[in-house]
């Protein structure tokens, strides 16, 4: 088991915007891996690449109640359904202990490749729903607190800087 550090905001990087992947191969394999290890061990729902410093579309996310329904996102491509939105509350591996209310499509179709670089499809509501629109999210360097009024965001950049502070 590899463990890989999560950038916190506001590091920069978390800004990146991720690149298709060409080739699914063992690297990339390894790579989601590890990335399954440190989303269970943190412990989180999602997790993107981009948060591991890795600029690739590449999610992984497991949002059962047993931890046992692992869910990889390679180059995914998400389109909201119908016109309703759903606020549900949201936290972040890279924003430890904040949580906001987050409007988001309560329905979305995904379209991504899996570990062996199928090609798959499904529809996802609730939970699910706002937790890849999150993920993918990462891919294009945008993170939830973009949602919120720019004095909250403010707010949650000084506490994050004085926990970075405080921790290092
Ligand atoms: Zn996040």
């Amino acid at each position: 088991m590899s463990l890989l550090t999560i950038l916190e905001y506001p590091d920069e990087r978390l800004r990146t915007r991720a690149q298709p992947v060409e080739t699914v191969d063992d690297d990339l394999r390894r790579l989601i891996n590890d990335m399954f290890d440190t989303m269970y061990d943190a412990p989180g729902i999602g997790l993107a690449a981009t948060q591991v410093d890795v600029h690739k579309r590449v999610i992984v996310m497991d949002v059962s109640e047993e931890k046992n329904h692992p869910l990889v996102l390679i180059n995914p491509e998400v389109t909201p359904l119908g016109e309703e939105r759903e606020p549900l509350q949201e936290g972040c591996l890279s924003i430890p202990e904040y949580y906001a209310e987050v409007p988001r499509a309560l329905r979305v179709h995904l379209k991504a490749q899996d570990r062996n670089g199928k090609a798959y499809e499904l529809e996802a509501d609730g939970l699910l729903a706002h937790c890849i629109q999150h993920e993918v999210d990462h891919l294009e360097g945008v993170l939830f607190v973009d949602y919120l009024s720019p004095l909250k965001r403010d707010r949650v950049k000084k506490k994050m800087l004085k926990r970075q502070k405080t921790a290092s």
